[in-house]
Parts: structure tokens; sequence; C-alpha cells
């Protein structure tokens, strides 16, 4: 979302005559989009922010701003550690660039650039909701981006149809809970059918859905339509039923189960990846074995794990934290541990098989390999009789999958 974010305010002031500068020094101004969900999120934002300092300072010229959630969070209190910055606009309040832009930016020349980062051009994020109606114990979202607003399946349409245009042919579809996107009488279920229509999109993936979304009409859909990606985020927190509770999750172990049921037998190798919370406030040591057995019952194909972090504002913040900081890294590292494991044996059952991939871009390590992502969202790396290969971004091309290295699989272009 908040890369998805950084190119619309990118493209936003691009139409404005503004231009990306090849380097911060050359920058006339820099924002800074940041994340406030875990706090750590925030410490490496500030930390960053930090940095430029000394190039704020030492130009007179230069505008530092800061955008995203943690500038809403935190707000005017942000200029006690970073009495160097010009401005602080939360994600409701980027309208208000250009009026800034023109008051504090005047005396610029016309040749103004800008330091931002653009999405790649072989996928396209599409935002299709912001904000969020839930109230996860835990989560600081709901406070700082609103609340659920859908966008028009129209402009929904044209952003992807002028995605398509410039020959993007994957698009991801955004949302704190995707899935529960409406509009009049349009579901996410119908809105997935309308951008599977659209000329040159040939991949459909969309992040991140909730479980309590999961309808069979979707389930129908995700099982019916080819361009749909085999993959799905699909966040389980924790897989102990009194911890998800307690989250106010609204769903149980056993539902998630059931997703995850449907999906697996209707294809072994569909891609699951999901979000685990260790150590949430109270977690007994048998609560947290209930989650080690749900990755073991999932067999996740990867996930993103992280260490409960409290928010202040949110209602579990007010709960004793008795878990020491030790025994909560021991368990996310338990997790990370176990995970690990599930997520090469999942790999490794994709040897063998010829997969359709996207070619993404050169490997960073050689140049004369290349990055792709199977349907199940797995990363592959493809080299050796790449002389054949239509090596273009955003191309797909067959591959046949030889072995895992790491976590990676690796792979052969199929003539
Ligand atoms: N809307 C998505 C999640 C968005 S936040 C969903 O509900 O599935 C991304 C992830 O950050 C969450 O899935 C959760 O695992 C993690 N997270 C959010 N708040 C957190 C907190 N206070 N401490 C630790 N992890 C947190
Ligand atoms: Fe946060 Fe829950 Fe909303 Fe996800 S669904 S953004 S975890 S409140």
């Amino acid at each position: 979302m908040n890369e998805y974010d950084s190119a619309r305010v990118a493209a936003f002031l691009e139409f404005n005559g503004w231009f990306p500068a090849a380097a911060a020094e050359k920058a006339d101004m820099i924002l800074v989009n940041t994340c406030s969900v875990r706090a750590k999120a925030e410490e490496n934002a500030i930390a960053r922010i930090r940095e430029l300092r000394k190039l704020r300072v030492e130009s007179g010229e230069l505008r530092v701003g800061i955008l995203g959630c943690m500038a809403k969070n935190r707000g005017e209190s942000l200029r006690k550690d970073l009495p160097f910055i010009d401005f602080i606009l939360g994600p409701d309040e980027y309208y208000k660039l250009p009026e800034i832009i023109n008051s504090q930016l005047s005396t610029l020349n016309s040749q103004l650039e800008l330091f931002a980062k653009l999405t790649n051009n072989y996928s396209a994020f599409v935002a299709i909701q912001s904000g969020c109606n839930m109230r996860c114990s835990y989560c600081i979202v709901p406070y700082v981006r609103g609340m659920e607003r859908y966008r028009e399946p129209e402009s929904i349409l044209k952003e992807i149809e002028a995605a398509a245009a410039q020959g993007v042919s994957e698009v991801v579809l955004l949302g704190q809970t995707v899935n529960g996107y409406r509009f009049k009488g349009l579901s996410f279920a119908g809105l997935l059918r309308q951008a599977a229509d659209v000329k040159g999109i040939e991949r459909i993936r969309f992040i991140s859905p909730h479980p309590k979304h999961y309808t069979g009409e979707l389930l129908e859909i995700l099982m019916g339509e080819p361009k749909i990606a085999p993959h799905v985020h699909l966040p389980a927190q924790s897989g102990s039923n009194s911890i998800l509770k307690k989250m106010k999750r609204q769903y149980t172990r056993e539902n998630y189960l059931s997703i995850v049921e449907a999906l697996r037998s209707w294809n072994p190798l569909y891609g699951i990846t999901t979000d685990i919370i260790c150590g949430y406030p109270g977690e007994t040591e048998e609560e947290f074995e209930e989650t080690l057995s749900l990755l073991r019952e999932a067999q996740f194909d990867s996930a993103f794990m992280f260490a409960y972090s409290s928010r202040e504002g949110t209602p579990s913040a007010s709960e004793k934290e008795l878990i020491t900081k030790q025994e909560k890294k021991a368990r996310l590292q338990k997790t990370i541990d176990l995970q690990s494991t599930i997520t090469l044996e999942r790999a490794k059952l994709m040897i063998g098989r010829t997969e359709r991939i996207l070619l993404e871009k050169p490997s960073r390590k050689n140049p004369n390999e290349w990055v792709g992502k199977t349907g199940n969202f797995k990363k592959v790396i493809v080299g050796a009789t790449l002389a054949v290969a239509p090596t273009i971004t955003g191309a797909y091309i067959n591959c046949k999958i030889s072995a895992v290295q790491g976590h990676t699989l690796r792979g052969t272009i199929n003539d």
C-alpha cells in the first residue's frame, strides 16, 4: 500500500512538472513515506529521516516532507525529534501538496526534481479500498488510515486498462481487507471477473484478503478464472482460538483451516502465505504451541513473522505485557525456524515441474540470470539457456524447475 501511495504521489508531481532526481543530493524536495504498523517501522523511518538532516541544513532550498501513517500517528510531535523537517502529511492529506509546494517552494528554479520510488513496469498495484473497518486489538491501521472507502469500479478498471496499455500484464489489487470490497451491487468476486476481462492482463493478484470475507462466490472465481494467480497471502496472526478472540480477528482456527483445505484440495500447490504475531499479551506457552501447530497443519509456503509490538492507542496496548522481551524473541525465532523448514519442503515440491513464470528483472548477483515468479508466487532464478529467451521484463516463459537453492527455485527455459 505504501509503495502504491508513493507511486501515486510521484505520478501526481510528475504530472505537475516535477522529475525524479538522480540522487538525494540533487533533489529539491525529498518526501519520505512512512509506516507505523510496528514500533520498529517508526524507529527505522526516523533514523532514515535523520540521515537527511545534513542535506537539509546545508542546502537552503531543499525541502523535506514526511508522508504516510507515521506522519498521521505522530503529527507535529515529530518536530521534537526532527526539527529540520518542513511539512508532515498523513495518508489522507496528499491533496494539500500543491498548496505546500506553492507556499514553501516558490523560490525554487523551474526545473524542479523529486526523489521518489516508482513501481516497476511489469506489475501494477491498484488500490481498490482504503482504510479498515476491523478493529483488531493490536493494530494501529484503522486509526491512521480511517474508515473503509471503496473506489468506483469504473475508476479501478480505467487504471488497470491504462497499466495494460503501457505493457503491464500483472495487476495486484490492494486493500487492508481487500476481499471485503463492495460497490453498489458489485462484490469483490465480481470485480475480479471484470479485471480478468481487461485486454493485456494475464495475471491477477490481491493483497490482503481477510479470512472473514472468503465467500463461496470468491472461492468459485478463484478456482474458475485461470488469470487469477493460485496464491493467496492470508494473514492468520495466531493458531490459538483464545488469542484470535482476544485479537478480535472474527474467525477461528477451524474457519481459517477450512479455507486452506478448500484451496489445497483443489490445487495441492496453491501458494498460501501468511502473517504471524508471536507473544501477544498473555499468550501462554500452550497458545503459542497452537500457532506452531497451525504452521504445520496449513503448510504455509512462507510467512512474515513478527514479535508483538505495543502500539499506543490500540486496545491491546493497555494489556500488561507479562511475556519478557527475551521470551517473545525466542518464540519468534522458534516460529521462524519451523516455517523455514516448511518453506523448504514446499519449494522442493516444485522440482521437475514446468511452470509459467513472469520475468521480472536480471538477477543482482549475476546479470546473465533472470528473476521471475511462478503463479504460486515462488521466486525462480532462470539461467543457462537464456539466449533463447525473450529477455524482456514482463514476458511470460515456460520454465522447468530443476533445483532449490536456499528458499529460491532454479530453472531452465523450455523452448
Ligand atoms: N490488513 C491486514 C494486515 C495489515 S498489517 C490483515 O488484517 O490481514 C500487516 C501485518 O502487520 C499484520 O498482518 C500483522 O501480522 C502485523 N502487525 C500489525 N500490527 C502489529 C503489532 N502491533 N505488532 C506486531 N505485528 C503487527
Ligand atoms: Fe489491522 Fe485488522 Fe484492519 Fe488488518 S484487518 S489492517 S490487522 S485492523
